[in-house]
């Protein structure tokens, strides 16, 4: 005779999407990160021996209370600082060994940027500032049109490829400033509180932007933040404190993402 054996129970339950969750090894991970900064006489710790990683196709925000040494972590990340210790490894690659001139080269071809303040240059065409990438790398950006075409109109902004910044929205410059940083289509786009000059409309529009590039494009995200809404559309938080990483949750996608973020963060502030 056959038993069959009663299904579990939680098997029928609804689930919430599943974060993305990766495989293999991290597209970026650091050992051990330490930044002294010498301020005259004094020496500010301001990373304490980071290890962090993020796997291919991840969205990661990164928050903690204001000093905590978000910005400096996302600049050893994108190759934009050297560390005064430990290492930052890109796809296999320990930054450390690189020269001066090929760093610049892994941060021109392979990590796409995006800026609080946008950084558009106001001389061009929100066209010409999403291939700026290629041109200044020295390369031609004619094979580059089509790319260009599909990213603008990813970003809603295909009507206004020949508007020059000043002739955009906050929200539209930023949108154009995205399209900038996939246009390499690099293997890690990191972002330095990209809705920090934005209202909430705008901020909530690129917010979902970045989710939607990273779910249907497979870019992998990096994002600075100290809003608990934006850090809300990762798929896991990583809290910073005095130059250490104290904490991390992954999201459920759910509406208690935002207030178990802000609980956390408030958490932090007040210690
Ligand atoms: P966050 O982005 O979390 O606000 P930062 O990474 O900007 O923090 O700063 C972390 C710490 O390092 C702070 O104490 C800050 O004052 C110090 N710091 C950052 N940049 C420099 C610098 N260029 N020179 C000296 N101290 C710095
Ligand atoms: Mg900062």
């Amino acid at each position: 005779m056959v038993t069959t054996l009663p299904v579990p129970e939680e098997s029928t339950l609804p689930t919430a999407p599943a974060p993305n969750t990766a495989q293999g090894p991290p597209v970026l991970h650091t050992e051990a990160l330490v930044k002294r900064y010498l301020l005259g006489e004094v020496e500010v710790m301001a990373l304490r021996g980071v290890d962090f990683r993020v796997n291919r196709g991840e969205f990661v925000a990164i928050m903690g209370p204001s000093g905590s040494g978000k910005s400096t972590l996302l600049h050893l990340l994108g190759g934009l600082d050297r560390p005064s210790s430990g290492e930052v490894i890109l796809a296999g690659e320990r930054l450390s060994t690189l020269s001066d001139d090929a760093l610049s080269q892994v941060r021109r071809r392979r990590i796409g940027f995006i800026f609080q303040a946008f950084n558009l240059l106001p001389t061009l065409t929100a066209g010409e500032n999403v291939l700026l990438p290629i041109l200044i790398d020295g390369r031609d950006a004619a094979p580059y049109q089509e790319k260009l075409t599909t990213l603008l109109g990813m970003v809603g902004m295909a009507e206004r490829q020949h508007h020059k910044p000043d002739q955009l929205s906050g929200g539209q410059q930023q949108r154009i400033a995205i399209a900038r940083a996939l246009i390499t289509e690099p293997e890690i786009v990191l972002a330095d509180e990209p809705t920090g000059n934005l209202d909430s409309k705008s901020g909530s529009n690129v917010l979902a932007m970045l989710r939607r590039i990273c779910d249907q494009m497979q870019a992998t995200i990096v994002m600075v933040t100290h809003d608990p809404r934006a850090a809300s559309f990762a798929d896991r938080v990583v809290f910073l404190k005095d130059g250490q990483i104290v904490d991390q949750c992954p999201n459920q996608r759910d509406d208690q993402d935002l207030v178990r973020i802000a609980q956390r963060l408030a958490m932090l502030e007040s210690d």
